[in-house]
């Protein structure tokens, strides 16, 4: 992004988002605050975020006490780095009993086509034998992360493999693959923020912004 930012820009100040000029920086309105501004245009609020979260919760934790067998706990598996805020904040909204918790980091190689190349998968024990198990992740793409995810599970033998992803873009999955939950559909554009990075950065953001394309 262009420093100073030039048109408009959103800001969040407290709870309140702030749509603000270029010129208000420059009569230096907006003081110091404006010197970290986030880039792009708020997509999902902290508030909304807060608000399916928590929806997001009550009905997962609906599920496991109806169709859990008698004794046995859920895993919650959280892929990393990317769903790090989505899969805490969701712990959170979760009233079980008993709940295992792990995380795992997958990436696919950039450009491939192949389910059979994503990195961290291979790492996977035995400890998903019979297990219920919940992946929570960031965002459904092209498909592929998450199913090769979800087969592989199953080839380790979990009894039950449930998906419960953050975001899905409104595009044709290379992989055909449907959330069990899903907190939001969003439009085919490239987002940051709530534990999305580009190259590692944005990540810290609160909120879900877009990142604006070249031609904007
Ligand atoms: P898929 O395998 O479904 O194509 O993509 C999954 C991964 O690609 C996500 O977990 C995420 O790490 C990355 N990804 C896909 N779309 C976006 C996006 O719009 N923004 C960011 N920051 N990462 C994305
Ligand atoms: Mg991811």
């Amino acid at each position: 992004m262009k420093w100073p930012p030039q048109g408009r820009s959103q800001v969040q100040l407290g709870n309140e988002e702030k749509d603000i000029d270029s010129s208000d920086l420059s009569k230096g309105r907006f003081g110091s605050l404006l010197l970290s501004m986030p880039p792009g245009r708020i997509l999902i609020s902290q508030a909304k975020l807060r608000a399916r979260v928590r929806e997001l919760g009550v009905t997962i934790s609906r599920h496991y006490r109806r169709h859990l067998p008698p004794g046995e706990k859920p895993l919650f598996l959280g892929v990393m780095n990317g769903a790090l805020f989505f899969f805490t904040d969701l712990l959170r909204a979760v009233d079980l009993d008993d709940v295992e918790i792990s995380t795992l980091r997958v990436s696919s190689y950039a450009g491939t086509q192949s389910a059979g190349t994503l990195r961290g998968l291979k790492a996977l024990g035995d400890s998903f034998n019979g297990r219920h198990v919940l992946i929570v992740d960031d965002i459904l793409d092209t498909g592929l992360t998450l199913s090769a995810l979800v087969t592989r599970l199953k080839e380790l033998g979990a009894a039950d493999v449930k998906t419960c992803i953050l975001l899905e873009k409104r595009r044709k999955h290379d992989v055909p693959i449907k959330p069990d939950w899903l907190g939001f559909k969003i439009e085919d554009e490239f987002v940051v923020g709530y534990g999305l990075d580009l190259d590692g950065k944005y990540r810290a953001l609160k909120q879900i912004r877009v990142l604006k394309t070249p031609d904007q």
